[in-house]
């Protein structure tokens, strides 16, 4: 269970996440949702330890993150897969997926990892030895997914893995994301395709101006309800 707890955070003066609280339940899949700007990265970042936390904190199976570095993190179990993919376009696929395992805990299952990568995405392994900046945007997204994943991770955090794709293709990563349920991870969906992130979904937020405006079960969710509010002033 990730518990985060009357969260504030931002960029050094100007605070963007105003007492924010949330469960993320062990093997279910919780999204957030939101227009732009709502604040959604930059929960993840603060989760990540990416930003540090004014007030409130984060805690993931008991052991609180206040203070952790990101590189702990992975080595606690807890791997993201950020907006805009972040492949390093000058290495392989191949490669890019290994550093997803590179902290000293998480080697050993390196190459069984990578398989499991390879076997969610074949096209990846068609193109191991190809460089990661010859990649299309889907492919691009596939290989972060796989990258995230090299790490086995209890929690996987995902912003944004539709942005700028084709429909097919964002179908083929939805996909992905039900069977990573099925397989027990705890996940955290952020997604602006709302119908998508609600039909994978266990528990749904919005997040507007840096508040969880509105929290329910996906199974609950009138979609239009949903579409009118996210669209408020
Ligand atoms: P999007 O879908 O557009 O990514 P979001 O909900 O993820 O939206 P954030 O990226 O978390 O929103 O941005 C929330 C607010 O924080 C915005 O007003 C944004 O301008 C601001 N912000 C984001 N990153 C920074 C930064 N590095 N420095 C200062 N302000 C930032």
């Amino acid at each position: 269970m990730l518990e985060i707890k009357d969260v504030r955070a931002g960029y050094g003066a100007i605070n963007v996440l105003w007492d924010v609280s949330l469960s993320v339940p062990q093997g279910q899949l919780t999204t957030i949702v939101g227009p732009n700007g709502a604040g959604k990265t930059t929960l993840l970042r603060a989760i990540m330890g990416l930003i540090p936390l004014t007030q409130g904190s984060i805690s993931f199976e008991g052991r609180p993150l206040g203070g952790a570095s990101t590189w702990d993190l992975l080595g606690q179990g807890i791997a993201m897969i950020p907006e805009g993919r972040m492949v390093f376009k000058d290495m392989s696929i191949e490669e890019n997926l290994m550093l997803g395992a590179y902290p000293k805990s998480r080697r050993a299952g390196a190459k069984a990892n990578c398989e499991k990568a390879y076997a969610l995405f074949p096209r990846l392994k068609e193109r191991r030895t190809q460089l990661a900046g010859t990649l299309s945007g889907g492919e691009a997204q596939m290989l972060a997914m796989g990258r995230g994943l090299m790490s086995d991770p209890h929690l996987l955090i995902i912003d944004e893995p539709s942005l700028g794709l084709a429909p097919v293709i964002v179908n083929e990563l939805f996909d992905v994301l039900a069977q990573l349920k099925k397989e027990g991870r705890t996940i955290v969906l952020v997604e602006q395709n709302t119908h998508k992130a609600v039909g994978v979904a266990d528990h749904v937020h919005l997040m507007q101006g840096g508040k969880i405006q509105f929290s329910q079960a996906a199974a609950d969710v009138d979609i239009e309800a949903l579409h009118e509010l996210y669209f408020a002033r």
